[in-house]
């Protein structure tokens, strides 16, 4: 009878209760401890008032009770809003505000910039004073609430790359089939020991992760934040065996010291994704034998688009195609499907695609075309194959002297320099051309990095109108919680 997420603890505690569930600071937590806890806290925000439908928000790093509101939320039929912890006090306030959050479950490290919130939030929880009070105030039986495929289960706020976040409303169903297309491409197993690297409040974490994990019964290794180092302590210590990241986070796993000897022999499969995957990148952990796979997504789609799965793996560069239960395609500027090699928008449709953006009916008539497809905003071009090579965001997207440049190619191109470590491309004004493309490039540590001769090794690899024509050395790019470059913050420098 219930179909959502909040049963899931309790449908694998029914299967096998002594099995892990999580693993956080070496402590492990079975799915029957978890269904347990779950249950418990869902009768206690009934118990305080929270009703199906209500916003109940988290504020904290990666943390086991974050996954426990989220399945107590929706176990409720109330609806969880992750917070992304990096934000400002007024950007969190915007959220609270927009969501209309009844409560906030926040961290111990959020408590100095939660108490400065000029927020209605009724209910404060705090994760060290009254959390686990709040866990013995219900009893240890799931609620008897009825949630369906449709209701919203949770409103995950985008990553504000390009502008302001907004508010996907992701649905039991959303999620639960997101969770189907991955176990159908990557072919989790209940053996799974998945390390959750990325930050939870993003789909990716969350979409890719968590969730196929513990519908199939594996256990997720939670790690509050990124390190490297981190990393690679986990994956020894826990045996991991499958773990998704944004590209910055491989590239810095590849490039840290303990590279060359750390024992990743545990691990099965990694998946990248989230932003554009370099293909020097990609060429490094395959050089290690590791079998290296790439996605594509956004939080509308819960998250997962495109897979590129192993039998394609000779395809560098391509995000491969659409997961076996989702759809998507290419529309030219004209409206029609472009021909193959020729850029056009990729669109989405399928159970996984967002029912709407909460409390913006424009914004999700203007994103939706005819037909339920979701327009991506991202350019992509076919090839003769059908697999999906991802250019950019069209937003980004430079126009010099009349020709299109994808900054993201750049990148790509420049990234291939043994100089360079990381690096983003932008459009500047130009009096001739319209625009031009200027590079933020950071050095590789050691290596002393010339910018003519960085442009000149381009010559050849791109055509002469895509090579920037400012290179600017820095030390670091800015970066949002995804790890994604805020390229505003480049063009507002
Ligand atoms: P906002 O919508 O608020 O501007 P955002 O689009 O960065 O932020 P997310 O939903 O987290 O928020 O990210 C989805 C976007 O990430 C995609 O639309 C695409 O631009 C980019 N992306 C995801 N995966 C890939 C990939 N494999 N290659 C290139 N770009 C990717
Ligand atoms: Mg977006």
């Amino acid at each position: 009878r219930d179909q959502g997420l909040g049963s899931w603890p309790a449908r694998r505690a029914r299967m096998a209760p002594e099995r892990t569930a999580l693993i956080f600071e070496g402590r492990a937590t079975s799915y029957g401890d978890l269904a347990e806890r779950v249950a418990r806290l869902a009768r206690a925000l009934r118990g305080r008032g929270i009703s199906p439908g209500d916003r109940v928000a988290y504020l904290g790093p990666n943390h086991p009770a974050f996954l426990e509101t989220l399945f107590a939320t929706a176990a409720a039929g109330a609806v969880f809003v992750p917070l992304n912890f990096r934000l400002a006090g007024p950007e969190l306030e915007y959220i609270l505000d927009d969501c209309g959050a009844e409560m906030l479950v926040y961290a111990p490290d959020q408590a100095p910039l939660v108490a400065g919130l000029d927020v209605r939030v009724r209910h404060l929880v705090s994760l060290a004073e009254d959390y686990e009070d709040l866990l013995t105030e219900g009893r240890p039986e799931l609620l008897d609430e009825t949630v369906g495929h449709d209701d919203v289960c949770m409103i995950m706020y985008t990553s504000g790359t390009t502008g302001v976040p907004k508010g996907a409303m992701l649905t039991h169903g959303n999620l639960t089939w997101n969770c189907v297309n991955v176990l159908l491409d990557i072919d989790l197993t209940r053996d799974e020991v998945t390390l959750v690297s990325a930050p939870m409040f993003h789909a990716a974490a969350l979409g890719m992760t968590c969730l196929p994990t513990f519908i199939k019964g594996g256990a997720a290794v939670i790690m509050p934040s990124f390190s490297p180092d981190g990393a690679f302590d986990l994956i020894e210590k826990h045996r991991v065996t499958f773990m998704f990241g944004v590209p910055a986070m491989f590239a810095a796993m590849s490039q840290a010291p303990r590279w060359a000897d750390a024992d990743l022999s545990s691990v099965r499969i990694l998946e990248c994704g989230g932003a554009p995957v370099p293909g020097a990148l990609i060429e490094t952990y395959r050089e290690r034998g590791l079998t290296f796979l790439q996605g594509y997504g956004m939080t509308e789609a819960a998250p997962g688009v495109l897979f590129l799965g192993p039998e394609a793996a000779d395809r560098v560069g391509s995000a491969g195609k659409a997961s076996f239960f989702t759809e998507a395609r290419l529309v030219g500027p004209d409206g029609s499907p472009p021909p193959a090699g020729e850029p056009g928008e990729i669109q989405v449709r399928g159970p996984n695609v967002m029912k709407g953006y909460w409390k913006r009916p424009d914004a999700t008539r203007e994103v939706f075309a005819e037909g339920a497809w979701f327009r991506s905003g991202d350019a992509a071009y076919l090839d003769d194959e059908g697999f999906f090579y991802i250019y950019d965001r069209i937003k980004d997207m430079i126009i010099s002297g009349g020709e299109n440049i994808y900054p993201a190619e750049v990148e790509r191109a420049l990234a291939g320099d043994p100089a360079v470590a990381e690096c983003a491309v932008i459009g500047v004004p130009d009096e001739t051309w319209g625009e031009v493309g200027k590079a933020f490039v950071v050095p590789r540590e050691g290596i002393a990095l010339e910018p003519g001769r960085l442009l000149e090794s381009l010559a050849g690899k791109l055509a002469k109108y895509k090579i920037p024509k400012y290179v600017e050395v820095v030390d670091a790019l800015p970066r949002g919680g995804s790890g994604k470059v805020l390229k505003q913050h480049l063009r507002r420098s």
